[in-house]
C-alpha cells in the first residue's frame, strides 16, 4: 500500500496555457524516476461529462476502457506515461453535484441543511482521493480545470485548500500562468502573474510552485521578481517556453528542474537516475524525420485542431515510428463532391475519414470514399467513416442506391447502418452509447491481424449504429472482407476491402489507444501503406 502524495495544478490568466502537458509531463518525470503516476482532471463545469458537448465547445470527447466519455487530457495523460485511465480521473461539478444531490434524496445527510462548504467541497476531496486510495501510486496529479477566478472553480480551490490543510507536507500546488511578452516595450511583463497569485492566495491557497509559460525565456531577474511577489523560493519559479512539439515538454521540465522542486518541496530525495531513454529516442525520430508523406484528413471539425486531437497524435507516432513526418491535410468534408473529389485529394498518399454525429458532411465524406477505393489512394475509416464506407460501397458496388445508415435516414430501405435494437428504446443522450473497450476477434488472414500480430483484440467504442449484418453476405460476395468480429454479440468491428490495396475501416476508435511508448499498430500500419502509396506513385 503506498502513501500517496498529491500534485494539484491550478491555472491562471488564461485558459489553454497547457496544464494538462504540464502535468502530463510532470507524471513522465516522476514515472522516469521509479514512481507509479496517476493523472487527474477535475472539471468545473455542470455538465456531468463531456459526452453531450459539441467538439466547438470541447474539442475532442477522449474514451477511457472502462467507457467514461472525458476531457481530452486524459488522452495527454494516457499518451505521456501509457498508464489507462478511468471514470475516476475525470469529474466535473454536475457529477460532483449529482452524486451530492443522490445522497440527499437517500436521506445519508441526516437532515442537515446541504451546503456547497462542507458537502460539495466533501465530494471533491473524496473524488481526489479515490485514485490515492486505491494504493497503487506515489502520486496523484489533479489539474483544476478553468482559471482562476472564475467561479466555477472556486468550491475546488477551497477543496484543495482543505486537502493541503489536512494532508500538510504530502501535498503541491503548482500554479500555472502566462507571461507575456510585450513587443512594444520588448519586455515580458509579471504583473498578471502576480495579479493570479494573489487572486489564489485570497482563497487561501499559496502555490508551491509557478511554471510560467512564455515565448521567450525568462530572465534570472524576472524569475527573483516573480519569487519575491508571489512568496516562492526562485528555484521554484519554472520557465515553460513555447516548444516545437508537445512532446519536448517533459525534457524542458526537466532542464528547469520541476521534478527536483517538486521533491524539495515534499522533502522527498529525489531519486539520482532518470529512465526516459525511450522518450528521447522518440524525440529523435520525431526531430528528425527521414520521409515525409501527406495524409488527407477529412471531417467536418477540421478548422478545430482539437476536435480530432487523439487521430492527430496518432498520426504523429505511426509516423515516428516509420522515421516519417506525416503532414495532414485537412478537408472539410462539406465541400467534397463527385467533381471535385480528385482536385482536393490530388497529391495524398493517403485518405483518413473521420469519426462523428448526423447528417452534415457526410455525403462529402461518402465522395472522398469513393475516390479512394476507385484510384487505390490508402483509406482508413473510423467509426462514422466506417460506417460511410459501408454506404458507398452498397451504393456504388452493390447498386443500393438509396442505402444509407438510420443515423442519416431513419426511412430508408436499405438500412446498411442500423441502429443496435438495444438502442432503439433510448431516450437519454448522456453516456447511453456503445462505449468503452469491447473484445474483437481478427480474421487470421486479415490485414489487421498482421499488424496487430495477434488475433484476438480489444478496442474502445463511442457509437450507437452498427452494419447491419443482414447486408453481410451480400458484402462479402463483392469482396468486402468482415476483418473484425465481435465474439459475443457478432457485430461487425472492422471491414476490409480485399481487391484494394490497403482499405481499412472500423467501427472502433484505435487512436484512443495510440502512446509515445506503443505506437497504435493501425496506424503504423497505414503510414506505412501510404509511403508504399507514394513510393509507387512517384514514378
Ligand atoms: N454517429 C455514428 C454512430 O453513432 C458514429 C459515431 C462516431 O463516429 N463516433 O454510430
Amino acid at each position: 500500500m503506498k502513501k500517496t502524495k498529491y500534485i494539484f495544478v491550478t491555472g491562471g490568466v488564461t485558459s489553454s496555457l497547457g496544464k494538462g502537458i504540464i502535468a502530463s509531463s510532470l507524471a513522465k518525470l516522476l514515472q522516469g524516476r521509479g514512481f507509479s503516476v496517476a493523472n487527474q482532471k477535475l472539471d468545473p463545469y455542470i455538465n456531468v461529462d463531456p459526452g453531450t458537448l459539441n467538439p466547438y465547445e470541447h474539442g475532442e470527447c477522449y474514451v477511457t476502457e472502462d467507457g467514461a466519455e472525458t476531457d481530452l487530457d486524459l488522452g495527454h495523460y494516457e499518451r505521456f506515461s501509457g498508464t489507462p485511465t478511468s471514470q475516476a480521473n475525470n469529474v466535473t461539478t454536475g457529477r460532483i453535484y449529482q452524486s451530492v444531490i443522490n445522497k440527499e434524496r437517500k436521506g445519508e445527510y441526516l437532515g442537515s441543511t446541504v451546503q456547497v462548504v462542507p458537502h460539495i467541497t466533501d465530494e471533491i476531496k473524496r473524488c481526489i482521493q479515490l485514485l490515492g486510495h486505491t494504493g497503487k501510486y506515489d502520486f496523484v496529479i489533479t489539474e483544476i480545470g478553468g482559471v482562476v477566478g472564475d467561479i466555477e472553480s472556486l468550491p475546488f480551490i477551497e477543496a484543495i485548500r482543505q486537502l493541503k490543510w489536512e494532508l500538510g507536507v504530502d501535498c503541491v500546488n503548482i500554479h500555472l500562468t502566462l507571461v507575456p511578452f510585450l513587443s512594444a516595450a520588448q519586455e515580458l511583463k509579471t504583473k498578471p502573474t502576480q495579479h493570479s497569485v494573489k487572486e489564489l492566495q485570497e482563497q487561501g491557497v499559496q502555490p508551491d510552485i509557478i511554471v510560467c509559460r512564455c515565448e521567450k525565456h525568462l530572465t534570472e531577474s524576472i524569475k527573483a521578481k516573480i519569487a519575491l511577489f508571489c512568496n516562492v523560493a526562485k528555484t521554484a519559479v519554472i520557465e515553460c517556453i513555447d516548444a516545437p512539439s508537445i512532446y519536448d515538454v517533459p525534457m524542458l521540465m526537466m532542464a528547469e528542474g520541476l521534478d527536483k522542486e517538486v521533491f524539495r518541496i515534499l522533502n522527498m530525495e529525489m531519486p539520482k537516475d532518470i529512465h526516459i531513454e525511450q522518450w528521447q529516442n522518440f524525440l529523435h525520430h520525431l526531430h528528425n524525420p527521414k520521409k515525409d508523406v501527406t495524409v488527407a484528413l477529412v471531417g467536418k471539425y477540421v478548422e478545430l485542431t482539437d476536435a480530432y486531437k487523439s487521430i492527430r497524435e496518432a498520426l504523429i507516432h505511426g509516423g515516428v515510428a516509420n522515421e516519417t513526418k506525416v503532414r495532414i491535410k485537412t478537408i472539410h468534408s462539406e465541400t467534397i463532391t463527385r467533381e471535385n473529389a480528385a482536385e482536393l485529394l490530388a497529391g495524398v498518399s493517403g485518405i483518413l475519414v473521420a469519426p462523428g454525429f448526423g447528417s452534415r458532411g457526410v455525403e462529402g465524406k461518402i465522395n472522398a470514399i469513393e475516390y479512394a477505393r476507385t484510384n487505390n489512394v490508402p483509406f482508413l475509416g473510423i467509426c462514422l467513416g466506417m460506417q460511410c464506407s459501408v454506404i458507398e460501397f452498397a451504393r456504388n458496388v452493390l447498386g443500393l442506391k438509396d442505402a444509407n445508415s438510420r443515423e442519416m435516414d431513419m426511412d430508408t430501405k436499405n438500412p446498411v447502418i442500423d441502429i443496435m435494437s438495444e438502442q432503439k428504446t433510448i431516450v437519454n443522450m448522456g453516456h447511453t452509447m456503445r462505449l468503452g473497450a469491447y473484445p474483437c476477434h481478427l480474421a487470421a488472414d486479415s490485414k489487421l491481424a498482421a499488424m496487430y500480430g495477434t488475433q484476438e483484440i480489444s478496442e474502445r467504442h463511442r457509437h450507437r449504429y452498427e452494419f447491419n449484418n443482414s447486408y453481410m453476405s451480400e458484402f462479402e460476395k463483392h469482396g468486402v472482407k468482415m476483418a473484425g468480429i465481435n465474439p459475443t454479440t457478432q457485430l461487425v468491428e472492422a471491414v476490409e476491402y480485399t481487391n484494394h490495396p490497403w482499405f481499412i475501416g472500423v467501427q472502433y476508435h484505435p487512436e484512443y489507444k495510440s502512446t509515445v511508448a506503443n505506437p497504435h499498430p493501425l496506424f503504423v500500419g497505414f503510414v506505412k501503406a501510404m509511403l508504399k502509396y507514394q513510393e509507387e506513385n512517384k514514378k
